[in-house]
């Protein structure tokens, strides 16, 4: 697992070798420029100092020219690293972005049954974030910190090896005390990030809720549980914060205190003629030298353990694989006539809710079917099955004798067009919503289209017709006319197996109408399962079955099945009771 890791923490990095060798070599040779300066300094100050006047002169030009040259090679690394270093930072931001995506557009419905969107997109904000700082802070600065402090280390333990030894001392306690608070910070920021993922999604739901909200005059509910959310997420920043806190404030004042506690030392020992004043100046040269790296070092930790937080995550949601895939020797089917079978189908959700027990059921290629039943019933459950939006657990779906755990999974769901009651559309233009049914439709077949659902005429209503923006979701349609553009994009996909769940059911009459003429005419030639909570629209289905406890318990037309006096009976005849009591 571990090995699994690193390999593919790795994989970041593969595509951008070359930019990050030349990243880490701009920085060693930032650090290696730094660490010259005292070098020179100290040539000055202990060599050029004795020389002869002229030749004083001649080196003290010479120095400023290298320290001149030290600039510039500075400002050139500095300018790649700052600009080119962040960039392949974002490259990999984006890389790590969009796999993710892509994960999440591959999983089942069971995935997403068990995800909540905001938790999904915290993964893609936050934590690909963390993990790319980290990707790019990690390497960078551990490099300028080895290279400052060995090139530092040399030179003081050459200077006085116990000015050596102190300074390395304090700074390995330094670095003891952070080590240690690594484990705490990273379970705090793991808490932090499960916290900060459940608040995202809190908020998602609240807003994208938002008309419900107010239809409820629920606000000040909204903002209480917010406030509620906040005081949660300002304990889960005072614990983090405190062990930052204190890290800091153990390690900070060392680090203060360094250059005054040894120029104390080193006073010591300069009046006992041991140490000169040369050497404590270089010393301080390089203690300057070592303490931003320090410091580096140290924010860095809390960097590293965001990201590595970041990364866990990043790891394990990408482990996590969808259980619907194509089988290794899947078929595409040519032409689909459009047999449906269930062949003795069990069917249970992950949450343990036994749906369906040796389901048998068979609808002919072209037949009308209506499927009623009580709420619950497992209607749409039946629905989602056959382009395998749910693996049965049991038996099997056989389209035109094949089962579908048999076919290509695009190929299979090409072949159902699928209309839902929750008409989901998408921030775009009209025109865009239809042509989601087939991507390369030509502004004609989208005109066909629209014709055929009844959407023609309200569409070139709108001022700029085809063209008119919907808003978000489709908010600024009516039910009915969103439900004519899912219909038109049906008509489109032009799929020879249609599923109508609950289309009509939260339309007006006059929709209702209208809808119930385009899908008619849609189903033309194609089979067809037409879920319907009001029995009055499907009364004219030449086939009705009725779900009830987990099976088919009755089966025939309107007229058959209200002569059994059953269950559609008992439905229909409390449907009917309450709208003429209404
Ligand atoms: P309705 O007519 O009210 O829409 P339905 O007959 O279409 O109902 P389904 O939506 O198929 O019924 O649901 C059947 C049962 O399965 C219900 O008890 C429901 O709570 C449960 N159920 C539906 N979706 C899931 C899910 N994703 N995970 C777990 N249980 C689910």
């Amino acid at each position: 697992m571990k090995m699994q890791k690193i390999k593919k923490l790795l994989s970041y990095y593969k595509p951008y070798k070359k930019d990050l060798f030349l990243d880490l070599f701009c920085s060693v040779i930032d650090s290696v420029s730094v660490t010259i300066f005292p070098v020179l300094v100290r040539y000055l100050t202990d060599d050029v100092i004795n020389f002869e006047k002229d030749k004083a002169f001649q080196s003290l030009g010479m120095v400023a020219l290298v320290a001149l040259g030290l600039f510039f090679i500075i400002f050139l690394c500095q300018r790649y690293t700052e600009y080119q270093g962040i960039m392949l930072s974002t490259k990999v931001e984006t890389d790590i972005k969009t796999e993710l995506f892509e994960h999440f557009q591959k999983q089942d419905f069971s995935f997403f049954d068990e995800q909540k969107v905001g938790k999904l997109m915290s993964y893609i904000t936050t934590d690909a974030y963390n993990l790319t700082t980290f990707i790019k802070e990690v390497p960078e600065t551990l490099l300028d910190f080895i290279i400052r402090l060995s090139g530092a280390g040399i030179v003081l333990f050459l200077a006085s090896p116990l000015f050596g030894a102190i300074t390395f001392g304090i700074l390995f306690i330094i670095l003891c005390v952070a080590v240690r608070y690594v484990p705490k910070m990273q379970r705090e920021i793991e808490n932090a990030r499960i916290i900060y993922s459940d608040l995202t999604s809190d908020l998602e739901e609240s807003i994208s809720g938002i008309k419900t909200v107010q239809a409820f005059t629920n606000e000040d509910l909204e903002i209480s549980k917010f406030k509620d959310d906040m005081k949660i997420y300002l304990q889960t920043n005072d614990r983090q914060n405190k062990i930052k806190g204190t890290l800091m404030a153990v390690t900070e004042p060392i680090l203060i205190g360094l250059i005054p506690i040894t120029t104390i030392v080193a006073m010591f020992f300069i009046l006992r003629g041991d140490f000169s004043m040369n050497d404590l100046l270089v010393f301080m040269l390089y203690a300057d030298i070592l303490i931003a790296p320090i410091f580096n070092v140290l924010a860095l930790i809390s960097g590293f353990n965001e990201g590595s937080v970041g990364f866990k995550r990043i790891f394990n949601i990408l482990s996590i694989d969808s259980e619907i895939k194509n089988s290794k020797d899947a078929i595409k089917l040519e032409k689909v006539k459009g047999n449906i079978k269930f062949k003795d189908v069990s069917f249970i959700y992950k949450s343990g809710r036994k749906i369906f027990e040796n389901l048998n059921l068979e609808i002919k290629a072209g037949e009308y079917v209506a499927l009623v039943g009580p709420s619950g019933a497992g209607k749409s459950t039946l629905c989602n099955l056959i382009p395998r939006f749910y693996d049965v657990n049991k038996g099997e779906i056989l389209i035109d004798d094949v089962p579908v755990k048999k076919i290509e999974l695009k190929n299979l769901r090409k072949n159902i067009g699928f209309v839902r009651q929750d008409v989901v559309l998408f921030s775009g233009t009209i025109a865009d919503n239809i042509r989601y049914g087939k991507l390369d439709a030509t502004n004609e077949e989208i005109i066909q289209a629209a014709k055929d659902a009844y959407a023609h005429d309200f569409i070139l209503d709108f001022e700029k017709g085809y063209n008119t923006y919907i808003g978000g979701r489709g908010a600024r349609l009516s039910g009915g006319q969103k439900q004519r553009i899912a219909i038109a994009r049906a008509f489109l996909k032009n799929s020879p197996i249609l599923i109508f769940d609950e289309a009509t059911s939260s339309l007006d009459n006059e929709s209702e109408k209208f809808i119930q003429k385009s899908m008619e005419k849609l189903a033309k030639d194609r089979t067809t399962i037409v879920i319907a909570h009001r029995l009055s629209t499907i009364r004219n289905a030449k086939k009705i079955l009725v779900l009830s406890g987990g099976n088919i318990a009755e089966e025939g037309t309107h007229e058959e099945l209200l002569s059994k006096n059953g269950i559609y009976a008992d439905l229909y005849n409390m449907q009917f009771s309450k709208n003429n009591s209404v």
